[in-house]
């Protein structure tokens, strides 16, 4: 199948003015313009018009098991009493329900161009029973805050239903739900298997204030669960993500930090800048910029992590804590945040940078020969504006997506 469109932006070389992208089966057989291109390919022609034809978008972080509490959570006073109002809306729903929200939040994240997915689950029990539109890996959201005597055993049995699907991760809650146990455990599973790994880092200031000084409202829920909380008051959130995987030296020389990806970074000292200056630790990031607006959380350092050359992903995040589950919407929010980035950059951070993060930079993220047939089509035509500015301009639902080859 040879598909024309007015441009088609690679994100692999400048955009092509009147270009075509040959499909066959699952993959891109070739690229470049329509008028070369279908002197020697064969094959029925697909023309999407004034159309920019682009690789599929690529959501970083996102929880599908939530799609259903869209509005049901309003900005609360805290972080603590944000969780606290989750996990009653939670004591609500039902195993069913969890099907149909994971369900409803695949087909709404294609609907919006989506066709790869970091997705986060609490239930990894339900990954059997989920046939996903578009490309997702699957990541066991493990928590142990309330059974830390049993975190080995949480992870292997989150094995058991992950282990079958093809692409999959596993996901320590974060500092404060996860014991190291837990982390530690996760980080030998992963090194096993050769899969990649997530997190929730820094995110909010009361994260800062429970490790560092050992006060305030998250440290007073959690202490109130049963917590234990002799790690807290010596550390910033960063520097016990680094310390407490490290008391095994045979894990500490076989990590890789490249493995994971880690969502938010909000809260960053002075000396946790100089820690990563010093360190190799370059881990992947990612940044969820409307539902950082919604938690009205610290201002995200992006230009430092930039030049300490991290690589900068966008994610969704669950619907609990944002209104859709659109990242040409994420990538808006994005540029009102930092106007000074280019569109391009911003494309990246949903197309490239997620690729990368996933280690999937040879097959997604790019229209290139070889590559996974993972495509959608934006409205661009005009002399305006550039590709890439009407594309983060976009908002709408897609009407033409291709995942895997197949329309
Ligand atoms: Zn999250």
């Amino acid at each position: 199948m040879i598909v024309r469109a007015r441009t088609v932006v690679t994100m692999d070389g400048p955009p092509i003015d009147n270009g075509a992208v040959v499909v066959r089966e699952d993959q891109i057989l070739d690229v470049g313009k329509f008028d070369e291109i279908r002197t020697h390919n064969a094959g029925q022609i697909v023309d999407l018009g004034e159309q920019a034809l682009l690789p599929g978008l690529i959501n970083a972080h996102c929880h599908l098991d939530y799609t259903c509490l869209r509005d049901k959570i309003s900005p609360q006073k805290s972080f603590a009493d944000w969780i606290r109002a989750i996990n009653a809306q939670k004591a609500k729903l039902s195993t069913q329900d969890y099907v149909s929200s994971i369900r409803e939040g695949f087909a709404e994240a294609k609907r919006f161009g989506t066709t790869g997915i970091v997705n986060l689950t609490a239930f990894p029990d339900l990954v059997p029973q989920i046939d996903a539109p578009i490309r997702t890996w699957w990541f066991a959201e493990l928590i142990d805050v309330r059974a830390p005597e049993r975190a080995n055993e949480i992870v292997d049995h989150a094995l058991e239903s992950l282990e079958p699907t093809p692409n999959w991760g596993l996901a320590p809650h974060a500092l404060f739900t996860a014991s190291a146990e837990l982390y530690r455990h996760c980080e030998e599973v992963a090194q096993q298997n050769n899969v990649p790994l997530t997190t929730h880092l820094a995110e909010s200031r009361e994260e800062m204030d429970m490790f560092h000084d050992a006060s305030g409202p998250l440290y007073e829920f959690l202490k109130s669960i049963g917590r234990p909380m002799d790690d807290c008051g010596n550390e910033t959130p960063l520097e016990h993500f680094l310390t407490v995987r490290d008391s095994s030296a045979a894990l500490r020389s076989a990590r890789n930090d490249n493995d994971w990806l880690v969502a938010h970074l909000n809260e960053l000292t002075e000396s946790d800048f100089e820690l990563l200056e010093g360190s190799k630790t370059r881990f992947h990031v990612v940044h969820s910029p409307r539902s950082h607006d919604y938690f009205k959380h610290s201002q995200f350092p992006l230009e430092r992590l930039r030049s300490l050359a991290f690589n900068i992903c966008l994610g969704t995040d669950s619907l609990a804590s944002n209104k859709n589950l659109s990242l040409f919407a994420e990538m808006r929010a994005f540029q009102k945040e930092f106007p000074g980035v280019s569109p391009e950059e911003i494309l990246k951070m949903v197309t490239v940078n997620p690729a990368t993060a996933l280690r999937q930079q040879d097959m997604i993220g790019r229209i290139r020969p070889g590559f996974c047939a993972d495509l959608i089509a934006v409205p661009c035509g005009g002399e305006r504006d550039s590709p890439f500015e009407q594309i983060v301009e976009f908002d709408g639902s897609i009407d033409w997506v291709m995942v895997n080859g197949k329309m």
